[in-house]
C-alpha cells in the first residue's frame, strides 16, 4: 500500500488533545496526574495505530479497517478500563504461604489501633519533638520509651530504624573508634537473610570479632580465655533461621551475664525476633521472652519491631540506662532514627501489650500464630462454601479440596518448628500448578500461594476473611 493512503488512514485517529478534553477524561484528572493519563492515551493510540499498520502491511482487505475504532469514545472507554486496574507499585497481596512473618511479604500486619494512629499522626502536625508541658523542644524517642520501659522492666529503651541498625549502632558505640574486641560464639556467627551477617556487620561497625568455641559447642572457659584489656563486649546472638541438633551446647543469657560481671565487661544479646509473649502459650516450644532476657541481667538487648512483636519495622534497644544513653548519643542515631509514622504505629502496638490477652487478640502476627487447627479448618470451610455457591466459578474446570498441611512462623523465629494448618488445594484441568501461581500473582490483588508435590495450595493460616473476595475474584477470572 502506498504511503499516502497509510498516512490518510492514520490521520483518522483522534488527537491526544481531543481525548484529554473529553468530559469523562477531565474527571479522571482529579484522581490521576495528567502526565500519567496522557502517557496512557498515547500508548493506547500507538497500539491501535500499530494494529492498523499491521493490517495495511499485510495487504489485507480494506474492509478490515472497518473493525478499527477511531472514535474518541472508544479511547475513553479503553482508558477507563486501564485506570480502573490502577495500583501503585507497592501493593497489598494475599499471603497464602502460611509463613506468618514473611520478610518478602512485609512481615507483620499492624493492628487496627496502630493503623488509625499512623493515619492521625501523618495527616497533621504532631508533638514529635516538642515538649507540650514546657513549650519547647522535646524528644522523639520519649513516645515509645515509656511503654518499652514499662513492659520490659528495663532502665532505659530506645527505638531505631530496625534491628540491624540497633545492632550496628550498639557495636559501633561499644567499640567503634578504638577498634575494641567483641567476643562471640562460633555457633552464633549467623547470616539472617539479605546482607546481614554478624561478621560483616561487626567489621563495618569498627569492632574486632573474636570468635570462641566451636560450631556446636561453646563453654564458659572459651569466653573467659578470650577476655583481655581490649575486650569491649560479650555478644550473644539468636541463631534465628537455623537450628543445630545433636552434640550441641552453648551458654544461656545468665551464664554470659555472670562471666561479664566477673570481668566487668558489658553483655549484649541480639534476640532477633524478640517476643513479649511466651510462645508456649500457643503450644510452641519455649523461647526466652525479651522481658526474661532483660531480667537475666543482659546490659543491652536488641530485637525487631516487626517480627514476633507484630509492629512496624523498628529496632528496639533496651537495657541499662548508661549504655542505652551511650548508644543514643552515637551520631549514627541520627542516620538510623525512627520515622514518625513508625513511632505512631509502635506506640499503639506497645500499648496493646499492657494487656497480654488483648495483645494476642488484636495483634495480627500473634493472632495468626495462635490460631488453632480447628479455627483454621473452619475458616477453610467458610471459603470453600463461598466457592461452591459462586456460579461464575467453573467447577468442571476447577477442583477444590481442603487438605492438612504445615506452616512456619517465619522471621527467624522457631525455624525448625512446624505448625499444623489447613490449606485449600486448587487444581485446574487445563492449567498447571505453576500456571495457577503465575495467574494468581498477576491479579489486581496478587495472591501468593505455594506449590507442594506439583499441586497449588493456599495455606489458610495466613489468609484473612477479608482476602476471600480477592480469591473468589481470581477464581472467576481463571474460570474463563
Ligand atoms: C532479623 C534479625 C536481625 C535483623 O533485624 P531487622 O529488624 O530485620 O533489621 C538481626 N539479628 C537477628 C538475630 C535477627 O533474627
Amino acid at each position: 500500500m502506498e504511503n499516502n493512503k497509510k498516512h490518510d488512514i492514520l490521520r483518522q485517529f483522534p488527537s491526544v488533545q481531543s481525548i484529554l478534553q473529553n468530559n469523562i477524561v477531565v474527571r479522571f484528572t482529579e484522581s490521576f496526574p495528567i502526565g500519567f493519563i496522557k502517557e496512557k492515551i498515547e500508548n493506547l493510540i500507538k497500539s491501535e495505530k500499530n494494529k492498523v499498520i499491521g493490517f495495511l502491511n499485510s495487504r489485507k482487505d480494506d474492509a478490515v479497517l472497518k473493525d478499527i475504532n477511531f472514535t474518541v469514545d472508544f479511547f475513553v472507554k479503553s482508558l477507563a478500563e486501564d485506570l480502573s486496574s490502577f495500583s501503585y507499585s507497592l501493593k497489598k497481596v494475599v499471603n497464602g504461604t502460611g509463613v506468618v512473618i514473611h520478610t518478602n511479604l512485609g512481615r507483620s500486619i499492624l493492628p487496627e489501633s496502630a493503623i488509625k494512629n499512623v493515619s492521625i499522626i501523618s495527616s497533621a502536625y504532631s508533638n514529635l519533638e516538642f515538649n507540650l508541658t514546657e513549650g519547647k523542644r522535646g524528644k522523639r524517642y520519649s513516645h515509645a520509651e515509656y511503654l518499652l520501659e514499662k513492659i520490659l522492666k528495663c532502665e532505659k529503651a530506645l527505638a531505631v530504624n530496625n534491628n540491624a541498625a540497633a545492632v550496628f549502632m550498639a557495636l559501633s558505640s561499644f567499640c567503634g573508634g578504638d577498634r575494641k574486641e567483641v567476643i562471640v560464639s562460633r555457633g552464633e556467627l549467623v547470616e539472617i537473610g539479605g546482607s546481614f551477617r554478624i561478621p560483616d556487620i561487626m567489621k563495618a561497625s569498627g569492632a574486632i570479632l573474636i570468635e570462641v568455641g566451636t560450631t556446636n559447642k561453646t563453654k564458659p572457659q572459651d569466653y573467659k580465655a578470650a577476655i583481655n584489656e581490649n575486650t569491649a563486649l560479650l555478644l550473644k546472638v539468636h541463631q534465628s533461621n537455623f537450628r543445630m541438633s545433636g552434640f550441641v551446647s552453648g551458654l544461656s543469657s545468665e551464664d554470659i551475664v555472670s562471666i561479664g560481671k566477673e570481668h566487668n565487661i558489658p553483655v549484649m544479646e541480639d534476640l532477633g525476633s524478640g517476643s513479649f509473649v511466651g510462645l508456649e502459650k500457643f503450644g510452641l516450644p519455649y523461647e526466652p521472652t525479651a522481658q526474661e532476657v532483660v531480667k537475666a541481667g543482659v546490659d543491652i538487648v536488641t530485637f525487631s519491631g516487626d517480627k514476633l512483636l507484630g509492629g512496624p519495622q523498628a529496632g528496639i534497644v533496651a537495657g541499662k540506662a548508661a549504655y542505652v544513653d551511650m548508644i543514643a548519643a552515637n551520631p549514627l542515631s541520627r542516620a538510623f532514627r525512627i520515622d514518625k509514622m513508625t513511632l505512631a504505629a509502635l506506640e499503639a502496638v506497645l500499648f496493646e501489650y499492657l494487656d497480654i490477652e488483648r495483645a494476642v487478640k488484636n495483634i495480627p502476627t500473634l493472632f495468626l500464630i495462635a490460631q488453632t487447627e480447628k479455627e483454621i479448618r473452619k475458616k477453610s470451610v467458610k471459603l470453600l462454601n463461598k466457592i461452591k455457591i459462586a456460579d461464575n466459578i467453573d467447577k468442571n474446570l476447577l477442583d477444590f479440596k481442603i487438605i492438612k498441611d504445615l506452616s512456619i512462623v517465619g522471621g527467624g523465629a522457631l525455624p525448625d518448628y512446624m505448625l499444623n494448618t489447613f490449606a485449600l488445594r486448587i487444581a485446574h484441568k487445563e492449567i498447571s500448578a505453576s500456571g495457577i501461581g503465575k495467574f494468581f500473582r498477576s491479579c489486581n490483588t496478587p495472591i501468593i500461594g505455594k506449590i507442594k508435590n506439583d499441586e497449588y495450595i493456599l495455606d489458610m493460616r495466613t489468609i484473612l476473611e477479608d482476602d476471600f473476595k480477592h480469591i473468589l475474584n481470581a477464581l472467576v477470572l481463571i474460570s474463563r
